[in-house]
């Protein structure tokens, strides 16, 4: 299939160009041309369903003018050595782990698979690709370790100083080889503005071959809504709305799709911090962006959500239709701390700031909708111990730091610091990958 812009509805792309494009030409994103109804794969699926199962068999359908089934499903299982967890918490709530892949969030599927996609598309051929990604702290450390040592490939992250959590920044900074961090002397917005700004600097672009590892990529978009499918297939017949914690609303749109291609769901909570744009909306009808809140939850500061105009496109810009489907509710620092310190009291869990945003959430959708007897997922968007220095303010004590965490935190960071103006990543762009 293919997929238009959410600027232009004529401005179509297949799959492989979508994914090295990033960004639509005209800045739009893209979003699937047509809705397949894929009830009958979806309900094939069973509590034994891996994530390669789950995604050969989404992918198949979905580019089968691309790919074989085969090729489908050998970027699935390149894509996914690593599952989900689903974790009862109480009869009503489940937290779906998304953390336990390599750099501990929920970003790492994404990223894996656009890794695994992209070295299909460029093995045999000679071309090479420059991955340019902002990140407030996740995005880029997943997308660090999926593209790390792959061929042909480099990637440069943008990343706020200052603004990333200590082991965020390691997990950035430090493997080094065709892995490039960029300390922006500035916000996530700047980061995520300079970002967009390249893209559509026409003379940049014809000069270098530039693509995004951001959200707005939908080769990171897409494997994102077979979690959602992999939550489902483990709870047959259950009533179920899905919790996501959101900062730019990609995994919310990820999670739409999946609904949209037919997985049994009753519909969505989105949660987010202070960062409350896309709450006020569905309140108010009115979108009104704004500078970027520094939160606990940091990973979802976010004032202007790239993801919300595809969101939007999804329900056809009918505010009433997303309404139905989508409810939302935010939480302050304060809330966010306090819950992480109820969970670890009451359950002898930890959780990360931002699954507690979304756990919370979750609680206030069931007191105020006291005869629903569905269950409700909550996404756990990252591992607690990538958020130590939340955890000992919150709970007085710190989780374990799994293996895979602890070595990174001994390596030594490297990056290069730049000015929050794109002219300053363009020439750092020019003077490292031109006339390769
Ligand atoms: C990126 C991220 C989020 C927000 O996800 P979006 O897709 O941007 O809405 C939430 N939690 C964590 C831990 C993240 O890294």
């Amino acid at each position: 299939m293919n997929f238009y812009s959410t600027r232009n509805t004529k401005l179509q792309a297949s799959f492989e160009q979508a994914l090295f494009q990033g960004l639509a030409p005209d800045g739009g994103l893209y979003v699937p041309s047509l809705t397949p109804d894929l009830s009958k794969v979806i309900s094939g699926f069973s509590s034994k369903s891996t994530m390669a199962d789950i995604g050969s068999e989404i992918a198949s359908r979905l580019f089968a003018e691309e790919m074989s089934a085969a090729d489908a499903r050998a970027i699935a299982e390149r894509a996914f050595p690593f599952e989900p967890k689903l974790v009862e918490v109480n009869n009503q709530i489940s937290i779906l782990e998304l953390f336990h892949g390599p750099s501990c969030a929920f970003k790492d599927f994404g990223a894996s698979f656009l890794a695994s996609a992209m070295e299909y598309f460029l093995q045999g051929s000679d071309k090479n690709a420059i991955i340019l990604t902002a990140t407030s702290g996740d995005t880029g450390s997943a997308v660090a370790q999926a593209f790390y040592k792959k061929k042909n490939i480099d990637v440069v992250i943008l990343y706020p100083s200052g603004r990333v959590s200590p082991s965020q920044e390691k997990q950035l900074t430090t493997l080094g080889e065709n892995i490039h961090a960029l300390e922006v002397q500035g916000s996530f917005d700047d980061c995520q503005r300079m970002v967009k700004e390249a893209f559509v600097d026409e003379r940049l672009r014809a000069e270098l071959p530039l693509t995004s590892a951001n959200s707005i990529n939908l080769g990171r978009l897409l494997p994102q809504s077979l979690y959602y499918l992999y939550a489902s297939s483990r709870l047959p017949g259950e009533t179920l709305r899905f919790c996501v914690p959101s900062g730019n609303f990609g995994n919310l749109t990820a999670g739409v799709l999946a609904w949209k291609w037919g997985m049994p769901a009753d519909g969505f909570i989105a949660a987010t911090n202070a960062n409350k744009v896309v709450p006020e909306y569905l309140k108010s009808g009115v979108y009104a962006p704004k500078p970027s809140l520094a939160t606990p939850a940091n990973a979802m500061d976010v004032g202007s959500p790239s993801n919300f105009e595809r969101l939007s496109e999804l329900f056809g810009g009918d505010l009433e239709a997303m309404r139905r489907v989508i409810s939302a509710y935010w939480v302050n620092d304060d809330e966010i701390l306090t819950t992480m310190k109820r969970f670890h009291g009451e359950y002898d869990m930890f959780v990360c700031p931002h699954t507690a945003v979304g756990l919370l959430s979750a609680e206030r959708y069931l007191n105020e909708h006291s005869n629903y007897q569905g269950k409700i997922v909550t996404l756990a968007t990252a591992h607690p111990a990538k958020f130590t220095e939340v955890s000992k303010q919150a709970c007085g004590s710190v989780p374990e730091i799994p293996q895979r965490l602890a070595e990174i935190l001994n390596r030594q960071k490297s990056s290069t610091r730049i000015g929050p103006q794109t002219s300053e990543l363009s020439s750092f762009l020019r003077s490292n990958f031109s006339n390769e």
